[in-house]
């Protein structure tokens, strides 16, 4: 197959140029990129070539769900208070049709990946544990799956309990996780989940400070504990809002630490905008963390879906490209095209994939040609019409998403 006259973003490329061209032509073979050559027409570029997909953030148990429970309006601990009470009905069954869905979004999208997070609020393992497990199986070579364990930091206060999740997450192969913010004895607590992960050699993903509380520190205690403990895994903290209220002083300081410590910051637009902010007049916070700053200290973040249609979050969708379209509005990063990182490689680094994203000649034929021609179209509708290619054939089943 050959692809001709598209732009590939710079932070996608993992080949050299010579000169200045911005658009090329690629072929494929054998389900991976053959060649790419500078296009002989520079002018007027046919799309934009972008690996596929890498949804870093996402909570395929609970999505689908707002028709039961109603919105939360901006209100995260009702949101968490009425999902607590949903759980109890969640069946094997039901669990399978709302992952499946999602899957199904995702795939259609260009996702090649993606991380969820499965609610575990008990020290047994959740009903969704062996559905993800199923799923995670029957869906190997269209969406790479990964799960986390979320659990309320303060579970982790008791030992054995803290034992129980790790192990299981040990065994099924996850990610150890929990929900951090504000909690009293923070750092004893932070402790206990660093000791569990190096004990069982598991990777760490938190929901941290989302909230718009400035004196939250889970972040911050957070870097530190990666580089007191010296922590080899990989450790991702999504959300980071309250990083957005602080002194700038304080924030730097903490997004410096991050940096040193090696984290990978996940914004989530879509559920901070929707979640953060007032909500008894028009909102002027914005929810989103300091994306800018931490590049510019070498930390690139990645942007991700978070809730779909649940109590968190009552609108969406699982395609990432819509996401990025908010965030780049949210958190001004332009040019656009410059940010696309943000939903390829730099997910791809949190979750440890095996493939980083960047299109380079012997790379996997995994792959999405929008229609935007330039950076004004990215986040528009019509720019972002798509064809995806997975193992270098055209993914025909969802003609909505096709040009
Ligand atoms: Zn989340």
């Amino acid at each position: 197959m050959k692809l001709a006259a598209l732009r590939i973003p710079a932070p996608l490329r993992g080949f050299t140029v010579a000169g200045d061209a911005q658009v090329f032509d690629v072929t494929l073979a054998d389900g991976k990129v053959a060649s790419i050559v500078p296009s002989a027409e520079q002018t007027h570029a046919r799309g934009t070539l972008l690996s596929a997909l890498v949804e870093a953030h996402a909570h395929i148990d609970k999505n689908y769900t707002v028709q039961d429970v109603g919105a939360a309006q901006g209100n995260l601990f009702a949101a968490i208070d009425r999902m607590n009470k949903h759980r109890d009905s969640w069946t094997g069954e039901s669990l399978r049709l709302r992952m499946e869905r999602a899957l199904h979004d995702a795939w259609q999208c260009g996702t090649r990946a993606l991380r969820t997070h499965l609610d575990w609020v008990q020290p047994e393992p959740p009903a969704a544990l062996p559905v993800f497990e199923a799923l995670r199986e029957a869906w190997r070579g269209r969406v790479e799956l990964q799960f986390v364990s979320l659990t309320p930091l303060d579970l982790f206060a008791d030992l054995a309990a803290g034992e129980r999740i790790a192990r299981e997450v040990k065994r099924a192969g996850g990610v150890l996780g929990a929900f951090v913010y504000r909690n009293e004895g923070i750092v004893h607590k932070l402790g206990r989940v660093f000791d569990l992960a190096q004990q069982h050699g598991l990777d760490l993903d938190f929901h941290v400070d989302e909230g718009l509380d400035a004196e939250a520190g889970g972040l911050r205690s957070i870097a530190q504990l990666v580089r007191a403990r010296d922590f080899k895994g990989r450790v991702a903290c999504g959300h980071c809002c309250s990083l957005s209220v602080q002194d700038d002083a304080v924030a730097n300081e903490t997004l410096a630490l991050c940096a040193g410590a090696g984290l990978h910051i996940i914004a989530l637009p879509t559920t901070n905008l929707y979640l953060q902010g007032a909500w008894d007049r028009t909102p002027v916070q914005r929810g989103i963390t300091r994306i800018r700053e931490a590049a510019a200290r070498g930390l690139r973040a990645s942007l991700a879906t978070d809730n779909v249609q649940d109590a968190f979050y009552p609108y969406g969708s699982y395609d990432l490209l819509e996401t990025f379209g908010l965030g780049v509005q949210m958190a001004h990063l332009a040019p656009a095209t410059d940010w696309l990182d943000t939903v390829t490689v730099n997910p791809a680094k949190a979750l440890g994939l095996a493939w980083d994203g960047r299109i380079a000649p012997g790379c996997p034929a995994d792959l999405l040609v929008l229609a935007a021609t330039d950076e004004h179209e990215l986040i528009g509708p019509r720019g972002r019409q798509r064809t995806v290619i997975r193992a270098g054939e055209i993914l025909e089943n969802n003609p909505e998403k096709n040009p």
